[in-house]
């Protein structure tokens, strides 16, 4: 036997192969950033053909075909179909090992972009959304809570690891879910039907990752070791009296000063019966007050409309019950009624995996060049949640402002001006590509 097979042999007879074929592995991994770096435009230039046609929730067909399609030419295998518009790409490596998932999302909002940019929208839609009051009116559509970033970043990620499929040790799975803004009125959609239509199974991932992009510096990272986003909950409460003339109100029951009561009192619920020792204060906001026709009327009734917020399951139970129990006594002590509903939410609190959050802190800090913040959370809310409620989570936020608009005042997701730097996506692709890797055991430097 030649030297060199000899030593092949005794390299396997001493159990090394294994570690033999990891070095392979790494080596189609070595030149990470020029596929990256090949990655990159094509990325790009999808989040600008995406964000210049937006679609709303539940209503994302030519987003869904877009990512499809671009998922076949990736040599990806496609599901499409799930919980209305939903689309699965499975990048199946050539060698076993674990499945990763990366959640985007496909859905735009009801706003009018004002960005001015060469891409901006000019999309005109049917309104869909949760509020009557606005069905059927034509609205603006933009990308404005940047779920064309996501989409593009995934993307890029799945560009990167095709690259060497044949080495990759286990299969990406790409979940791009529909309605992450809320279904339209009267219909399901979103995360939980994604995991009710079998997004989790076939095959199940072994962890989940969410990058949202905010308003913050480009590149840099925000996360949390448990707790990220919280439930967000809509109520409507109807205050009754009795209308009567304004001159003499004692001839009625007036709802207004009881709404005011309400309004105030349940105030005290985060700062006065709350346990800010232990959990985050919930967060009580009314977005809306309605009632009366005229100066000299005291009306029959008022609504108020708003949004809680609320860190945990118990703490959401909790001031859910506590709220209506201060609207109904106080509006008892003034011979008025209350009656407060909730309506059905899309989002419960949601946690990360804090083993896993310690996993990718230096892959964090390695894509974006300076350590990540770790914070308590954000009262935004996020459907996420529902995925890591069911799989070892982690949901991050990174800062994508343009370095243009640095020292200005810079527009939030959700907001007509917002804008998303695209050198940005580089680090997202970064994070995510190589934190994929370090779960299927592949290093890279
Ligand atoms: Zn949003
Ligand atoms: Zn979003």
């Amino acid at each position: 036997m030649p030297k060199p097979l000899k030593n092949l042999a005794l390299a396997i007879s001493l159990g090394t192969w294994a570690s033999l074929t990891q070095a392979a592995d790494a080596n189609s991994w070595r030149d990470l950033e020029p596929l990256i770096a090949r990655a990159l435009p094509n990325a790009i230039a999808l989040r600008h053909e995406i964000h210049r046609h937006p679609e709303l929730s539940n209503r994302e067909f030519h987003t869904s075909e877009r990512i499809a399609k671009r998922l076949r030419e990736l040599g990806l295998e496609v599901r499409t179909g799930i919980a209305h518009t939903g689309v699965i790409g499975l990048l199946k490596g050539g060698k076993p090992g674990p499945v990763v998932a990366i959640r985007a999302e496909l859905d735009a909002l009801p706003l009018t972009e004002a960005t001015g940019l060469t891409y901006a929208s000019t999309v005109r839609a049917d309104h869909v959304g949760n509020d009557f009051r606005q069905q059927g009116k034509q609205v603006g559509v933009m990308h404005a809570c940047g779920h064309d970033a996501h989409m593009a970043m995934a993307l890029g990620v799945a560009e990167v690891l095709a690259a060497h499929r044949d080495e990759l040790p286990g299969t990406l799975k790409l979940i791009f879910q529909p309605a992450e803004e809320g279904p339209p009125l009267g219909e399901r959609g979103g995360a939980a039907l994604m995991i009710e239509e079998g997004a989790l199974e076939n095959p199940k991932p072994a962890v989940i990752f969410g990058l949202h992009v905010t308003a913050g510096k480009a590149g840099a990272f925000t996360l949390s070791r448990n707790r990220t986003t919280a439930a967000a909950d809509t109520f409507v409460a109807r205050i009754r009296g009795r209308q009567t003339h304004a001159a003499f109100p004692w001839t009625g029951i007036d709802p207004v000063p009881v709404a005011a009561q309400v309004i105030l009192a349940w105030q005290t619920i985060p700062s006065r019966q709350s346990n800010l020792s232990v959990l985050p204060a919930p967060v009580i906001s009314v977005g809306r007050i309605e009632g009366g026709d005229r100066h000299n009327v005291i009306p029959a009734a008022v609504r108020l409309e708003g949004s809680i917020r609320t860190v945990s399951d118990e703490q959401r139970e909790d001031v859910l019950a506590r709220m209506r129990r201060t609207a109904e006594k106080i509006a008892e002590a003034s011979g008025a009624t209350a009656h407060v509903e909730y309506l059905p939410g899309n989002y419960r609190a949601g946690y990360n995996d804090s083993a896993l959050v310690d996993r990718i802190l230096p892959i964090l800090e390695r894509a974006s060049g300076a350590p990540p913040t770790l914070d308590n959370g954000t009262y935004g809310a996020d459907d996420f949640a529902e995925y890591a409620r069911q799989v070892p989570a982690v949901f991050m936020r990174m800062g994508v402002a343009p370095p243009a608009l640095a020292g200005k005042d810079v527009w939030p997701t959700h907001s007509p001006g917002f804008q998303v730097d695209d050198a940005a996506l580089v680090t997202g692709i970064q994070a995510l590509t190589r934190m994929t890797l370090d779960q299927m055991g592949v290093s890279v430097k």
